[in-house]
Parts: C-alpha cells; structure tokens; sequence
C-alpha cells in the first residue's frame, strides 16, 4: 500500500465527474493534483491551454505518439486524448498525487501498462457508475449541448463503458453528488495512508527547521 502513486478516475461521459472532482479539489489536504492532458479537440469557451488542456495539432499528437511521450491516448468523439508521461512525474515531484480523469478506455491502457510493469499496486483506480442508464440520459439531455444523434452515440458507449467497470479498483454510484465525493475522499484517504503519513512527518520536520 506503501506504495500508491496515482488515481484513475474514469466513468462515462455525463455522469459528474467533473462536479464531484470540484468537491475533491476544494479539499487542499487530499494534495491532489488534476493531470493535465493533451487533446487535440478545440477548446470550449473559458477554457485555457497548459490550464485544462494542452491543446495540440492532431500532427503534434502523432509526433508524440511515435515520441512513446503518451503513457495511454484515445479516440474519444472524434477527439484525440492523452495523458503524458511527463506530466504525471512532474506531479509527483511537486510531492502531490496526480489525478487522471480520462474516459474509460484510457483507463483500462494505464491499469494494462501498471499491471505489465508489474506495478499495479502503485494505482488505485475509481470507476464512477451513473445510478441508471435512464438517468445518466436524463443528465446527458439536460447538459443541453448535443444533438438527438450525439445522445444516442454517447448512451451507446456509456453501456460499453458500464461493462468495464469490473476492470476496476473501485465503483462508486453517483446518487448523490455529495455522498458520492465523500465516498471517493474515504478511498483516497484510506490508499494513500502511508503517503499521508509521510508528508506529515516532513511537514513536522520543515516546520522543526525553519
Ligand atoms: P471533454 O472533451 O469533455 O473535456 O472530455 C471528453 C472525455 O475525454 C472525458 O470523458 C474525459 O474524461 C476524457 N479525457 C480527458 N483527458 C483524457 C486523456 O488524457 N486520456 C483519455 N483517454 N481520455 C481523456
């Protein structure tokens, strides 16, 4: 257990991951730290590159694809995704754990690569569950931002994500938005113990030195 590096947090699209990560986020003790990704999709208004995305050319994607710069990359609605290996190292020096909120097939890439690297137990990966499909369409439609088509698509490959989520260390149901943030803190503290432990003691020795 000694050993956690990194979280996974995965779910369909749609199902508040981005809502409960605020709620993570706002908990400055949990020392997590948002992975930031390359994409090659457009950004949305507000958004800031280096800040939500790194926001690249399909071309520059290739090349750090053939670079091997990409731990896991994917194809998600006509978007390339990735996370860099760089960017997760860079976290980790800063002494805070990287959070990588990607789509499920990214995910089950980085639970493949740890478990071939014989490193699982670096990772603890988080599968957030929608509490129905009936739901998560309900949520989908009232985002308001895609058509009847794109609804159909996105349910589609929320059924096939849903089937995966055995792949992972946990699956939390997102009933409530609250209960389930408490409930992703509660692992979180729980994995990353000795971590935890750790960085109190060299808190309490910074704080002996200086
Ligand atoms: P959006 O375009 O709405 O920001 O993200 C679309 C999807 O891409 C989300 O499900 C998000 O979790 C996923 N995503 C974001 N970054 C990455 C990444 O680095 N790799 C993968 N595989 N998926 C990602």
């Amino acid at each position: 257990m000694g050993k956690r590096k990194l979280i996974i947090f995965t779910g369909p699209s749609g199902v508040g991951k981005g809502t409960l990560e605020k709620y993570l986020f706002a908990n400055s003790r949990l020392k997590l730290k948002l992975s930031v990704s390359a994409t090659t999709r457009k950004p949305r208004e507000g958004e800031v590159d280096g800040v939500h995305y790194y926001f690249i050319s399909r071309d520059t994607f290739d090349a750090c694809l053939a670079d091997g710069k990409f731990i896991e990359y994917s194809l998600h609605f006509d978007n390339y995704y990735g996370t860099l290996h760089s960017e997760i190292e860079h976290i980790s020096k800063q002494g805070k754990i990287p959070f990588l909120e990607i789509e499920t097939n990214g995910a089950m890439q980085i639970v493949d690569f740890y478990k071939k690297h014989n490193k699982l137990d670096e990772i603890v990966s988080i599968f957030l569950m929608p509490p129905s499909l009936k739901e998560l369409e309900k949520r989908i439609i009232t985002r308001n931002t895609e058509s009847p088509e794109t609804i159909s698509k996105r349910m589609e490959k929320a059924k096939e994500e849903i089937g995966y989520a055995s792949m992972f260390d946990y699956v939390v149901t997102n009933n409530s938005i609250k209960v389930a943030a408490d409930e992703v803190k509660a692992i979180i503290k729980k994995e990353f113990k000795d971590f935890f432990e750790q960085n109190k003691h060299k808190t309490q020795e910074i704080g002996r030195t200086s």
